[in-house]
């Protein structure tokens, strides 16, 4: 049995006041609440430190959007495992497809930081996702076969204490979900890759978020899926009603 995970990823959303505030209101939605989903929060780096403080006594669990696989050094504007770390932080979103985008990271670059994250004693949240032209291509199982490969490369058992997201590129922000169905058979594919790289003991462990434009009135279905094993949530984790409606969802 997989616990399922619903995760809030804020984006360059909220600023210390706004995340304290908000943190509240889901608090009071789901404090006290009897449901075996675990919660995660991912605000800005600037709100983590805020944001750890007002989770204080919840069993909401502080996520970050993204690190730096070094240790330290001359590495301006980046933050280490360590750091996030120290400030309370449990797991770390990488690879998200605005990351691999906007930012350039590759496959690779996922790779040392999940390596680095794992070293820290993170749980890494790790996206892969196809674009609209490379589903419509017929493209999907190869895209996400290659990125699961490259970004989890050399992880061995260490990958049953990653969470996998799936999250097509094409229902992130733009009101389009993918049906139970696709995302299913793609789910299903993940768990095959998994089970390529780890076994199939580790694969059928390892819990597989869905991503894209996922809201109240659509997770239940998606999250009753065999293989959906939860939510990344962008637009709907900035309110608290809909971000609580959507871990109710997977109760
Ligand atoms: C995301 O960016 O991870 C995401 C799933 O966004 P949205 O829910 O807004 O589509």
């Amino acid at each position: 049995m997989r616990t399922k995970i619903v995760a809030g990823n804020w984006k360059m959303n909220k600023t210390p006041a706004e995340a304290k505030a908000l943190i509240a209101a889901i608090r009071a939605e789901l404090d006290g609440l009897d449901c075996p989903v675990e919660v995660v929060v991912c605000p800005p780096f600037v709100a983590l430190a805020v944001a750890a403080e007002a989770l204080k006594g919840s069993r909401i669990g502080l996520g970050a959007q993204t690190m730096h696989a070094a240790a330290s050094g001359a590495f301006t504007g980046e933050v280490s495992a360590a750091m996030l770390v120290e400030t309370g932080v449990k797991y770390v979103i990488l690879g998200h497809s605005e990351r691999r985008t906007l930012f350039g990271e590759t496959d690779a670059a996922v790779n040392a930081k999940t390596q680095a994250a794992l070293a820290a004693g993170l749980t890494p949240i790790i996206c892969v996702g196809e674009t609209l032209q490379e589903r419509e291509a017929n493209r999907t199982a190869d895209v996400v076969t290659s990125q699961l490969k490259g970004s989890l490369a050399g992880l061995g058992a260490a990958l049953e204490r990653c969470v996998i997201a799936y999250e097509p590129v094409w229902a992130i922000g733009t009101g389009r979900t993918a049906t139970p169905g696709q995302a299913q058979e793609v789910h299903a594919l993940i768990r095959r890759v998994l089970a390529e790289l780890a076994g199939g003991k580790v694969a059928n462990g390892v819990r597989i978020q869905y991503g894209g434009s996922m809201k109240p009135d659509n997770a239940a279905e998606l999250m009753a899926q065999p293989d959906i094993d939860g939510g990344l949530i962008g637009g709907a984790a900035l309110k608290a009603d809909s971000f609580a409606a959507i871990v109710k969802a997977g109760c």
